[in-house]
């Protein structure tokens, strides 16, 4: 399982061909993974990818485990 490499940022473009766009906002998009990429955090495969630049962030209840990764300019969350 390929795991997403965060040690040097991360940049959605490396991994496009598994990651599908399902929503882009200003400074955020969220993606799905297609290709089983295995989570930086806990290297189990995740669903979901939420890629922020913003500052703030709010989130609904979450429904299932996640995992929080940070590199220098983005915030990654990844749900289970
Ligand atoms: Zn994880």
């Amino acid at each position: 399982m390929e795991r997403l490499d965060v040690s040097d940022g991360f940049d959605v473009h490396d991994y496009r061909h598994g990651l599908k766009l399902l929503k882009q906002d200003r400074g955020s998009m969220t993606l799905e993974n297609r290709h089983g990429f295995a989570c930086p955090a806990c290297g189990e495969r995740f669903d979901r990818l939420f890629v922020s630049e913003n500052r703030e962030n709010t989130f609904g209840k979450p429904s299932s485990p996640i995992c929080l990764v940070r590199t220098d300019e983005r915030l990654l969350l990844l749900t289970h």
